[in-house]
């Protein structure tokens, strides 16, 4: 249609049916509250050549490197593990270095540990007698690292200082940029019975059978990680605040028990010295075997084991590349099984160890569910980097390491397995497995951020789930699901962006809202094209490197072209909720009478006084620029149907829309926290539209929005969000007309 339109469209109108009472609060643009659109200059770091503000590493980018050769041996009967190593640190930084900083995470455990000490206390009515026994009786675990030495390649010793879970090594010259320096530390400690007193590590007791099976992590002193960011990052582990370290290369030698099966970070250089040449045999059977796994020790070896108490010992020998962390589990009592994974551009091994008490579920099911996960990872991601990825039995367990996990979730006594710890355990592996590109790879400071490792694996667990079973009962990861947090009460929430130390609601802050969030700009507010290549990029840009927020959040912007910094702002740096509500509608109709009920009738602002009727008339000519004047002539008023036949020819008025009613939606919002509206039309044939209105909606206004609907058939039914995608806390106030009984709790039941 190329004709202009010579009439001006003059609105009569009466409020027919009014959603709320509360009268529209018109306010000035930002007035009274920050613009939630302005950029996060105040927020964000200055981008450096170390890190650039396109989220990526800049020019001047390094990192530290230390390498480890490792040698431990388990003391089965004591439970206790001794070692020694040499590490070599390789100084890539632009600063001299006057001391290195090593985390001695086992202190925690030590008898002058003060992180029992910074916990609040209050007295039971009632104990169970070992936490009473625990609390106020027993003299308490004897943890902690007991260092026989530290010292330099001669064998001369090193000056060092422990504060807590950190020592100093204070070295005698500077170690300048470019150089490395290797050490030697000798130590031991008592292995923590994890199941009671806690840990992310330690062992299992198996009364019946008098078997530990031991998963052993934080189990040599560890460098600590200096960058741009922190300098040192030795801030101390009290204990959520997990861990931060650097990239090395590693040579590990395990000396256990002659009849233990073991498996643990890197690649095992001694197969045919610790398995029998049966279990070569069917060792590399699974590596030729995608479509199931394959059994290398089997149910009946590991019961044979079990009562040995052999009094022998073997060595595990292992090398691992560019990992930042090393960990093993070791038992008689296991079960060892794998099967290859065919990802895009390479074969790797997926593997689990469990003792005959996690079967048939683990048999069943851990290896296919970590094939799985490295799948579906490398999709989003990258491929996956290691050789193998294995997932071990451990009660009371979900905790990762560079290849290995500790997964919980075993069939009752009675080998009955409820739906919670079928699902429970697949997820477990799922999001444990995850773990390997964040932190393990994309190695982001734990310490400081639990959201940047948990927040985005929770993200890729759920993809995950869904890929592994449609309708999969995931916990975590659709938007509704984080309502009843995001609705709590203010003083138990903190931002996203709060250190791992200070959060209440650890799981649902640091995990769920981070990865709802992203499921949501997924979803809503990206698209899954825009926002699976930007996060993408994100991974590929700071695999092997050390990321920080804005690199996550300013990639994220970088790659896709969308202005994401009101998200940013909303989701992860404050505690404001999404509510947005039907404020009011008011419908109109075309007439289709020349208007006598018009005369007498004054405009203002191209409107009829609002007590005149619900029609829409097309006013022409004169009249047109006489309503625009505030005054009106109804011999003006020209019907639709005459302006139709008038303007178009037959072949272009079948090309045009029909509108009959129109709609016009005052929308406002309770909420604090900007969103997009999704809109729902039902029409009275049960008939649905849906329209989305981009988050830029509010950029002028951040309290209401309106929105005129025009439709062909009448509309019986206005909902937002009717798909429950933006975690509306509120939904009472999301459908028009208003609904009796439409409560929060109903909808969300509903939507589930
Ligand atoms: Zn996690």
């Amino acid at each position: 249609m190329k004709r202009r339109i010579a009439y001006a469209f003059a609105l009569l109108s009466s409020v027919l049916a009014v959603a709320q009472e509360t009268p529209v609060q018109e306010r000035e643009p930002g007035h009274g509250d920050n613009n939630k659109f302005s950029q996060m200059y105040d927020l964000m770091a200055t981008p450096n050549m170390f890190r650039t503000a396109s989220g990526a590493p800049g020019p001047a980018y390094y990192q530290q490197q230390a390498d480890y050769k490792i040698d431990v041996e388990l003391d089965d009967k004591n439970t206790r593990l001794y070692g020694t190593e040499t590490i070599t640190y390789h100084n890539n930084s632009p600063e001299p270095l006057e001391y290195l900083w090593v985390q001695l995470d086992q202190n925690k455990r030590s008898k002058k540990s003060l992180s029992p000490l910074v916990e609040n206390q209050r007295m039971d009515p009632a104990y169970r007698p070992s936490a009473f026994s625990q609390n106020f009786i027993e003299e308490g675990f004897d943890g902690g690292f007991n260092i026989d030495y530290v010292q330099d390649v001669n064998g001369e010793p090193m000056k060092y200082t422990i504060n807590q879970t950190m020592m100093r090594i204070d070295l005698p010259e500077a170690l300048k940029p470019k150089e490395k320096i290797s050490f030697s530390i000798k130590w031991w400690y008592n292995i923590n019975n994890y199941r009671v007193i806690g840990g992310r590590s330690g062992y299992e007791h198996f009364e019946e059978d008098n078997n530990n099976l031991y998963i052993i992590a934080q189990f040599y002193p560890r460098m600590a990680v200096y960058n741009d960011v922190e300098g040192w990052q030795n801030m101390q582990f009290w204990g959520a605040g997990e861990f931060a370290l650097p990239f090395g290369d590693f040579e590990v030698n395990i000396t256990v028990p002659a009849d233990h099966i073991l498996d643990g970070t890197g690649e095992l250089q001694n197969r045919p010295e610790v398995l029998t040449p049966e279990q070569l045999k069917r060792y590399e059977l699974a590596t030729k075997t995608f479509d199931k796994p394959i059994v290398i020790v089997t149910q009946e070896e590991a019961e044979r084991a079990e009562k040995n108490f052999s009094d022998k010992k073997k060595t595990w020998k292992f090398k691992a590349q560019d990992v930042r962390d090393f960990a093993f589990s070791t038992s008689r009592k296991f079960i060892y099984d794998g099967m290859a994974v065919k990802l895009a551009g390479k074969t790797v091994m997926a593997h689990s160890l469990y003792p005959k008490e996690a079967n048939p579920m683990w048999g069943e099911t851990s290896t296919r569910v970590v094939a799985q996960t490295l799948k579906t990872y490398s999709k989003y991601t990258f491929d996956y980097p290691y050789p193998k990825a294995i997932s071990v039995s451990a009660e009371d367990q979900g905790m990762e390491y560079p290849m290995i996990c500790w997964n919980y979730g075993r069939p009752d006594e009675n080998g009955f397995v409820s739906e919670r710890i079928k699902y429970g355990n697949i997820s477990v592996i799922i999001h444990e497995v995850g773990h390997n590109f964040f932190p393990m790879i994309v190695n982001s400071d734990e310490r400081q951020w639990t959201w940047m490792d948990e927040g985005l694996n929770t993200f890729l667990q759920y993809l995950t789930e869904q890929e592994w079973m449609e309708g999969y009962p995931s916990g975590r990861g659709p938007a509704a699901k984080i309502v009843p947090y995001m609705s709590g009460e203010q003083k138990f929430l903190e931002p996203v962006m709060t250190n791992s130390e200070s959060i209440h609601q650890f799981g649902a802050n640091a995990y769920a809202k981070p990865a709802t969030g992203l499921n949501i700009l997924r979803e809503v507010i990206m698209g899954r094209e825009l926002f699976d290549h930007a996060f993408k990029t994100y991974a590929n840009r700071w695999k092997f490197k050390h990321p920080t927020p804005e690199d996550f959040f300013r990639t994220m912007e970088d790659a896709s072209a969308v202005d994401l910094d009101w998200f940013w702002r909303g989701w992860f740096y404050t505690t404001d909720y999404v509510d947005i509500g039907i404020l009011q509608v008011k419908e109109y109709y075309v007439t289709e009478q020349q208007p006598e009920e018009l005369k007498g009738h004054t405009v203002k602002r191209g409107r009829f006084n609002q007590d005149s009727g619900p029609f829409v008339y097309m006013v022409t000519g004169e009249a047109g620029k006489a309503a625009q004047k505030n005054t009106f002539d109804p011999a003006g008023v020209k019907l639709l149907n005459d302006y139709l036949q008038d303007s178009f020819t037959a072949e272009e008025r079948a090309k045009l829309k029909s509108p009959k009613y129109f709609y016009e939606v005052t929308f406002n919002k309770p909420g604090g926290m900007l969103m997009p509206i999704i809109v729902e039309l039902t029409f009275e044939d049960n008939t649905t539209e849906m329209h989305t209105f981009p988050v830029q909606i509010w950029r002028k206004n951040n309290q209401t929005a309106s929105r005129v609907f025009a439709t062909a058939k009448p509309v019986k039914k206005i909902t937002i969000d009717p798909k429950l995608q933006t975690a509306d806390i509120d939904v009472s106030n999301n459908v028009w007309p208003p609904q009796k009984g439409n409560s929060k709790f109903e909808q969300f039941e509903k939507g589930r």
